[in-house]
């Protein structure tokens, strides 16, 4: 029996535009005072009438540009109804039949997924249950939402959690939403199936939808376990004719699995016809053109051309993780540029920023500004350390001083003696000492000559991390002989 999981994903996207979608409201609702950024339109009173923000518009066509769709030039906006209390209008207003983007695709280690579309539509308020009751918060309501629909072209958890987190970090390199799961400014639902093949011919499981995901790791595991679910299903009803059954299961992140919440679910009828209230939106070729000037160089383009750089698939990613740490990369590396070390200085400073700048990034979060960083500094140290004036493990101490002082780093070095000692008369004396000091040690050594790494960790600490360890351990062994 050969069974191949089949997996779409719905992905939402709050966008984080000043305004909501079709009012004048601040759309920001996070830790706000409930009911506060609320309007007659966004309330949903009678009479209303809702204005698109034209902002949110063009990041929709910003967000298709970059999943590489085809962008329609004349959308217009329907009403899809269903009823439920945090809806006030009792209809969302949305894209069904002319969405800003349709076919695109994004690529996850070489495989293709597909995008069907990327459409906006408005965020409906909040429910918060409180005991038996029900509350309502509209100052979520009408938040412009970007709905991102995959082809089922994803085929295990780990690439779906690949295709969010490239979702995610596509959304933030074009600065239109912080795509937070977490937070709830990016929500994803998976849609899944198995395509079962043995000797009896070929089928499908019913399609499940699962809702209320809420983590990265929540959706990867919630994925496995509903594979795993609708195999041993199969095997366990003998499934002879396949099933149109669509269900609804919701995730319980607490106890792992998955739940019916709906069963034998028909499509529902949302009875969308055309907003009357809003006119066709239009957007020329030419608009079209100028958002996407706006594109960043996107992360599959930085990606590759850091492996042209001869850095690892390793490093290529690590760089190209967030826009501002790779633009900060792409700035420095540029003060050698066509120079034959080019290459060997991209390596020198994407060390520098896996380590060193990325921990004090870490540790100092926004306070840093990783675009002040200078090129020219980053090219004296290079050249200090390929001279063997300054060792790594000083290059990596003395870069972030140079950003806290805006010193030169190699200046940095030689005010703090840090400048490698390649002399042959101090590492002796250093080898002395440490000889005298570590006669155990020494002893190891007579026995096993790889115990000399101990004594040349301990001229280095001697010598304040300034020695040249080379040069240090064949000094240690020519005394030791
Ligand atoms: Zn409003
Ligand atoms: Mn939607």
């Amino acid at each position: 029996m050969k069974t191949t999981p089949i997996i779409g994903l719905e992905v939402h996207v709050e966008l984080k535009t000043k305004s909501k979608m079709f009012c004048s409201c601040d759309a920001n609702h996070f830790h706000v005072e409930p009911n506060t950024h609320t309007c007659p339109v966004c309330l949903g009173l009678p009479g209303a009438l809702p204005v698109p923000n034209k902002k949110a518009c063009e990041w929709c066509i910003k967000l298709g540009l970059a999943l590489d769709c085809t962008i329609n030039e004349e959308t217009f906006f329907e009403r899809k109804n269903y009823f439920y209390p945090d809806l006030a209008k009792s209809y969302q207003i949305t894209q069904l039949q002319k969405p800003f983007a349709i076919n695109g695709k994004l690529n996850i280690d070489g495989h293709e997924i597909r995008i069907n579309r990327a459409h906006m539509e408005e965020d409906t308020g909040k429910s918060i249950h409180i005991d038996a009751s029900t509350l309502l918060d509209f100052n979520r309501s009408g938040v412009p939402l970007v709905e991102i629909v995959s082809e089922p072209d994803i085929q295990s958890a780990q690439e779906a959690k690949k295709y969010l987190n490239k979702i995610q970090q596509v959304i933030r390199y074009i600065g239109i939403s912080d795509a937070d799961i977490e937070k709830g400014s990016m929500r994803c639902e998976p849609t899944i199936n198995i395509k079962v093949e043995d000797e009896t011919g070929v089928y499908y499981t019913p399609l499940a939808e699962i809702k209320n995901v809420a983590s990265l790791t929540g959706v990867e595991n919630a994925i496995d376990y509903e594979i795993k679910r609708q195999i041993d299903q199969y095997q366990s009803d003998k499934i002879t004719k396949n099933s149109t059954n669509k269900t609804t299961r919701g995730w319980d992140a607490d106890k792992n699995q998955t739940f019916l919440q709906r069963e034998k679910e028909g499509s529902a009828d949302y009875r969308y016809f055309p907003e009357p209230d809003i006119p066709p939106v239009i957007f020329s070729k030419d608009q079209i053109e100028e958002i996407k000037k706006t594109l960043p160089e996107l992360p599959d383009a930085k990606i590759a051309k850091y492996k042209s750089y001869d850095l690892s698939d390793y490093d290529a990613n690590l760089l190209a993780e967030d826009l501002s740490f790779s633009n900060a990369f792409d700035a420095i590396v540029q003060a050698l540029i066509g120079k034959p070390e080019f290459n060997e200085f991209a390596k020198f400073t994407a060390n520098l920023f896996s380590g060193a700048i990325r921990q004090k990034l870490n540790e100092t979060q926004e306070s840093f500004d990783i675009s002040k960083l200078s090129g020219e500094y980053f090219s004296n140290l290079f050249k200090a350390v390929k001279n063997s004036e300054i060792s790594s493990s000083v290059a990596k101490q003395v870069i972030v001083e140079s950003y806290e002082t805006a010193k030169d780093p190699v200046e940095i070095a030689k005010e703090k003696g840090l400048i490698q000692v390649s002399d042959t008369a101090s590492l002796e004396q250093f080898a002395k000492e440490v000889i005298e000091a570590n006669s155990k040690a020494v002893e190891d050594y007579r026995k096993n000559p790889l115990a000399i790494g101990f004594l040349v960790g301990q001229l280095m600490k001697v010598s304040k991390g300034s020695a040249n360890p080379q040069l240090a351990k064949e000094i240690l062994e020519k005394l030791l002989k």
